[in-house]
C-alpha cells in the first residue's frame, strides 16, 4: 500500500525515497535484491574493524554545489583529494600524466614550457577524432599511449581503445604543470562516516520502509503501488527481450594486512604486467587509523554483476530500443546508471534523481498501478505505519498521512 515502489537503494533509488517521504509525505517501499543499502557505495567494518568499501573505492567529487549541499545534510564531510600512482617500467608515477610523470620516467628536468613542447612533438595528428585511442594519441603520443593507457583499457573493458568510443578516454587529461591529483572538481570529500551511515540516515523517514534481500519481482501481485521507480538494469526489467545490454564487471580480491601501510598512494594502476586494474588501500580515503590496514585488487570480467555500460555506438541503439519501451509504460520511471544505460558518477547519479524528483513533484497523480496486498508480505517490512485509507474505484488507495 504505497505511493512508490522504488527498485535499488543505491543513489538514485535512496535519493528518491528521501525526497518524496521528506518534501511530499508520500509513502515509499525501497526494495533492494542485496542484503544492504547504499548500492555500490555501501561500505562496512571489516572483521578486523577497518572501514572499506566492498564494492571498489568509491570517490566523491563533484561541481555541483546543489548535490554537495543536499547529501551534506546526511554526513559530515572529511576533505579529501584523490591522488592515484601508476607502476610503469618499474617505478611509480603520477597518473594523470603530469610533469612529473614525465620527468620520473625519463629522468627528464622540463619545465611547464618544456613539457608542453614535448606534448606537441609525440602528439600523433588525429584528422577525426572517434575513439579512445585517437583522444589518447592525439594528446600525448603512441609511446604514453601503450605505457599507460593501451593495455589498462584492454583489460578494463575486454576491447582495444582502438574499438571504444572516443568518450571513454575523454575526460583523461594530460597536463603541463604538477597537479596530481586525480579529480579537479570544486567539491572533493569523502562522507565522514562512511557511504552507509549516510545513507541510514537519508532512509531514516517514517514514510520509507526497507525490503532487502528481495528482487521486486517476487512482490509481482503483492504490493500496493501507484508508481514505480526503477534502478536496475533496464534490459533485465524487459526480459532481454531485444538481447542482453553489454556490462563490465569486476571481481573484488579484498585482503588485510598485519602492517599500517601497503603502499604509498590510496590508488595504484597496474596497466601492464598484472591481471588486475588497480589495488585501493582504504585507509588513504577514510583518514581511519588502525595498527593493519585493508587493500583492494580489482580483476575486470566480462560477466558477473552489471558495474560499467560499454559505451560503444550499437550498445547506445540497443539501449534507445529498451528506452522507447520504457518512455511508453505509465507510472514507470528509470533512473540510474543501470537503468538508463550511462557510466554516470555518484554526483551525476545524486542530480540525476533530484531532476527526476522535481519531475515527479510537479506531475498530476495517475491510477494505482497494481491494487491486491497480501498482509502476509508486511511480515518483511520495517515499522510499517498505518496511513489514512480511502476507498475509490474498488480500489484500497493510501493517502499522505497526515
Ligand atoms: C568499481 C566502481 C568504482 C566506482 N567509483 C566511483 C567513484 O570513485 N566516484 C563516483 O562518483 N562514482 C563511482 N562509481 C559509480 C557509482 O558506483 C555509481 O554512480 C552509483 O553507485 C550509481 O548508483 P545507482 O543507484 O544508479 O546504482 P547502484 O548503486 O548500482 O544501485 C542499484 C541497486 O539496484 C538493485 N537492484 C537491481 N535490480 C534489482 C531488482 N530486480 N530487485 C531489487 N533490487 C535490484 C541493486 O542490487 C543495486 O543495489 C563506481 C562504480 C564502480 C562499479
Amino acid at each position: 500500500m504505497y505511493d512508490y515502489l522504488i527498485v535499488g537503494a543505491g543513489f538514485a533509488g535512496s535519493v528518491l525515497a528521501e525526497r518524496l517521504a521528506s518534501q511530499l509525505g508520500k509513502r515509499v517501499l525501497l526494495v533492494d535484491r542485496r542484503n544492504h543499502i547504499g548500492g555500490n557505495a555501501f561500505d562496512h567494518y571489516n572483521d578486523d574493524g577497518i572501514l572499506v568499501h566492498k564494492y571498489g573505492p568509491h570517490i566523491f567529487h563533484t561541481n555541483s554545489l546543489e548535490v554537495f549541499e543536499y547529501l551534506g545534510q546526511f554526513t559530515a564531510w572529511r576533505p579529501y583529494e584523490h591522488r592515484v600512482q601508476a607502476s610503469v617500467d618499474g617505478q611509480l608515477v603520477p597518473i594523470p600524466i603530469n610533469l612529473d610523470t614525465i620527468n620520473k620516467l625519463y629522468g627528464l628536468n622540463f619545465d611547464s614550457f618544456g613539457i608542453e613542447e614535448f606534448f606537441k612533438k609525440v602528439a600523433v595528428e588525429v584528422p577525426q577524432v572517434r575513439t579512445s585511442e585517437d583522444v589518447v594519441i592525439s594528446k600525448v603520443g603512441r609511446e604514453l599511449y601503450e605505457k599507460f593507457f593501451k593495455n589498462y583499457t584492454k583489460k578494463q573493458w575486454g576491447m582495444d581503445p582502438s574499438e571504444l568510443d572516443a568518450s571513454v578516454a575523454a575526460r583523461i587529461p594530460a597536463r603541463t604543470n604538477r597537479d596530481d591529483r586525480y579529480f579537479t572538481d570544486t567539491y572533493q570529500a569523502m562522507p565522514l562516516f562512511g557511504y552507509t551511515r549516510m545513507f541510514e540516515r537519508m532512509l531514516d523517514h517514517p514514510n520509507i520502509h526497507i525490503l532487502l534481500n528481495t528482487d521486486y519481482r517476487e512482490l509481482e501481485g503483492e504490493i500496493n503501488y501507484r508508481e514505480m521507480i526503477y534502478t536496475g538494469p533496464i534490459d533485465e526489467f524487459f526480459d532481454f527481450c531485444y538481447g542482453k545490454l553489454p556490462y563490465r564487471s569486476l571481481e573484488f580480491k579484498h585482503e588485510t594486512h598485519g602492517i599500517p601501510v601497503f603502499q604509498p598512494a590510496s590508488v595504484v594502476n597496474y596497466p601492464n604486467e598484472q591481471l588486475y586494474t588497480r589495488i585501493t588501500e582504504f585507509k588513504y580515503l577514510t583518514g581511519q587509523e588502525h595498527p593493519k590496514t585493508s587493500i583492494v585488487y580489482e580483476f575486470p570480467l566480462s560477466e558477473g554483476d552489471p558495474y560499467y555500460p560499454v559505451p560503444k555506438p550499437e550498445n547506445k541503439e540497443l539501449y534507445e530500443k529498451y528506452k522507447a519501451l520504457a518512455d511508453a509504460m505509465p507510472n514507470m520511471h528509470f533512473v540510474g546508471r543501470l537503468a538508463t544505460y550511462r557510466y554516470y558518477n555518484m554526483d551525476q547519479v545524486t542530480a540525476q534523481a533530484l531532476t527526476m524528483f522535481k519531475k515527479l513533484s510537479g506531475e498530476k497523480r495517475e491510477q494505482p498501478v497494481q491494487v491486491r496486498t497480501d498482509p502476509a508480505t508486511q511480515k518483511h517490512i520495517h515499522s510499517f505505519e498505518m496511513a489514512h485509507k480511502m476507498h475509490s474505484n474498488g480500489h484500497t488507495v493510501i493517502t499522505r498521512p497526515s
